[in-house]
């Protein structure tokens, strides 16, 4: 059982992870009103994402289809866990498309909650959106961030990268040592590695892979590089590595508070291992300015300094 330091002992949050509060400067509450009026989900609001003042005031945000309800239980993630009420919603796809039609989007970043219940684990439903987007905005890119589709990997790799993203995501969230004990029994690190190698060779397109790391779990840099290190023997591009933030006390407690210096020193290895881009950062998220993640993969910037 997981043993939680007294509140008084709990080490404080640093100066570095201080972030603002929504104002009505920016955009954010227009992309609020749009999101909720089209029934949509975010993982920025599910997650409770800290940088969602700065995102949405910036008027972008990452769409969480499938429902509001996970099949998986991970001992950090604050989005509802249980057995979806639901089938996936046909209409959702041409929803979503319209949002970001108005929210005037780019590029656009779509994730999910894990549907173990469904049959082709919500696949095509990432496909249908996928689809949607493109048919209404054209020159938009698509970025999908995918569960681990457990046990329905090459059909659902086939589908979904069918539909032809620009980037296929899916997060290996902790190091080998931590993954089982954070991400449950289904989960596997392995697992994780192989769906990433394989949706390059599935692609048969020049598709950019992309992961993103958590940090402050218990792990030490040292395993954080190892990981590193293998993401990039299955010929993953991108990496993104951001600061665990216990969103309740139900959820496991924070081991440290990663110095920006870290992240820093973690964001060099990263470039010396040949990563295209490495965001790391204390608030960095797999979906933080994933458009500037793109570019600099895509036009050999590299790495982006934070
Ligand atoms: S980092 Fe991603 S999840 Fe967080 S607010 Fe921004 S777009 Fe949303």
């Amino acid at each position: 059982m997981e043993t939680s330091l007294p509140v008084a002992d709990r080490p404080r949050r640093p100066e570095w992870m201080k972030v603002r509060a929504p104002s009505a400067d920016g955009r954010y509450f227009d992309v609020k009103k749009l999101i909720h009026g089209a029934s949509l989900n975010t993982v920025c609001e599910e997650a409770r994402c800290p940088n969602i003042a700065e995102c949405w005031g910036k008027g972008t945000a990452t769409f969480q289809i499938l429902g509001d309800t996970c099949t998986r239980a991970c001992r950090y993630c604050y989005v509802n866990s249980g057995k979806p009420e639901h089938a996936p919603d046909p209409l959702e796809p041409l929803r979503l498309a319209q949002a970001a039609a108005q929210m005037g989007l780019k590029h656009v970043v779509v994730t999910s909650v894990d549907r173990d219940d469904v049959e082709d684990r919500g696949a095509g439903h990432f496909a249908a959106v996928t689809r949607a987007l493109k048919a209404k905005l054209p020159d938009c890119t698509v970025e999908l961030l995918t569960p681990d589709f457990l046990g329905d990997e090459e059909r659902a790799l086939t589908t979904v990268l069918g539909a032809r993203p620009e980037v296929f995501s899916h997060n290996i969230e902790t190091v080998r040592r931590l993954h089982r004990r954070m991400r449950g029994a289904k989960a596997s690190y392995d697992g994780a590695l192989h769906l990433l190698r394989r949706a390059k060779e599935v692609a048969g397109y020049p598709v950019l892979t992309k992961t993103g790391i958590i940090a402050g779990l218990g792990e030490t840099n040292d395993e954080i590089v190892e990981t590193m290190r293998e993401l990039r023997a299955v010929g993953v591009d991108v990496v993104t590595i951001g600061q665990y933030l216990q969103p309740s006390s139900k959820h496991v407690a924070i081991d440290r508070w990663v110095h920006p210096d870290e992240f820093r020193w973690l964001r060099e290895q990263g470039e010396a291992l040949g990563f295209g881009s490495v965001f790391a950062g204390p608030l960095v998220r797999s979906s933080y300015r994933a458009d500037e993640q793109k570019h600099a993969a895509d036009t050999g910037i590299g790495v982006v300094a934070y």
